[in-house]
């Protein structure tokens, strides 16, 4: 029972330029794949098919061995989380900003929610420290988080909403390597047992991925697992 597969997928965004040439691939239930590739490859335009930000020009998407064209637009937002490269905070609590998008973000029931969210993005100690707590006021007018919290508030907001499938887009290609390196920890953690597509423009991003997908010019051209890729490098 297959994740995520694509099925001889062509798309482009100007009528006489296409981007992605019949892509064929598959992400088992649960598998953990990197997407690798050279800026413009098309890396995150299949992101973007996935949430149907577009649709394919020809061929298909199917999610759990459904066509995505043919499922809600809110039960494909539920299936799916997305840990982006710039994780953009809403001027509010730090509590809305993980809790943001469920429909009471912060009543009492939620609270316990939160918490355990904060908890397994590794930011519930830093929270925890700051005199007003969940309260605290982040963003523009609040308390300016760096980018590796910045990710941990992202990180804990798709625990809470706990989807079967996450894609990691860039997640942590804006921070400085030893911050990487410890989100990357947080994000090993976050993929076990999701169905799990990270995006990433380098190997070293990406150990602990079960199986890489290397695009290029909108063609895969290389399958395989981790040393086997780097010993053709
Ligand atoms: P990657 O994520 O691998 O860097 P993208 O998927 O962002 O690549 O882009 C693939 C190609 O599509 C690039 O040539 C890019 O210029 C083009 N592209 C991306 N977004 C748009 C858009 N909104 N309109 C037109 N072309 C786009
Ligand atoms: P929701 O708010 O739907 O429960 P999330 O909190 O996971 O889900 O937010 C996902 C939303 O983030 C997507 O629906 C999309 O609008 C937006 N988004 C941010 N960055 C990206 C990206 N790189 N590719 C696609 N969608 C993105």
């Amino acid at each position: 029972r297959p994740g995520i597969t694509f099925e001889n997928v062509h798309f482009g965004y100007d009528p006489d330029r296409e981007i992605l040439h019949g892509l064929d691939f598959e992400i088992g239930a649960g598998e953990t794949v990197a997407l690798v590739g050279p800026s413009g490859a098309g890396k995150s335009t299949i992101a973007r098919l996935l949430f149907r930000f577009y649709d394919p020009r020809a061929g298909r998407i199917l999610i759990d061995g459904q066509d995505i064209s043919k499922v809600t637009q809110e039960s494909l937002r539920a299936a799916i989380g997305i840990v982006p490269q710039d994780s953009v905070l809403f001027n509010d609590t730090i509590g809305y900003n993980i809790g943001y998008g469920r429909p009471s973000h912060m009543d009492d029931a939620d609270e316990d929610a939160i918490r355990e969210a904060a908890r397994g993005a590794a930011i519930l100690p830093f929270i925890e420290m700051l005199p007003e707590g969940f309260e605290t006021q982040v963003g523009e007018r609040g308390l300016k988080l760096s980018g590796g919290e910045k990710q941990r508030v992202a990180i804990a907001r798709t625990l809470l909403k706990n989807p079967p499938i996450v894609i990691l887009d860039e997640a942590t290609s804006a921070l400085d390597s030893r911050t990487e390196q410890e989100i990357l920890a947080t994000l090993n953690r976050v993929a076990r047992g999701r169905t799990t597509l990270a995006i990433a423009h380098r190997l070293s991003t990406i150990a602990d991925a079960d199986r890489i997908l290397v695009l290029e010019n909108g063609r895969l051209a290389e399958q395989g697992r981790h040393a086997e890729l780097l010993r053709r490098d």
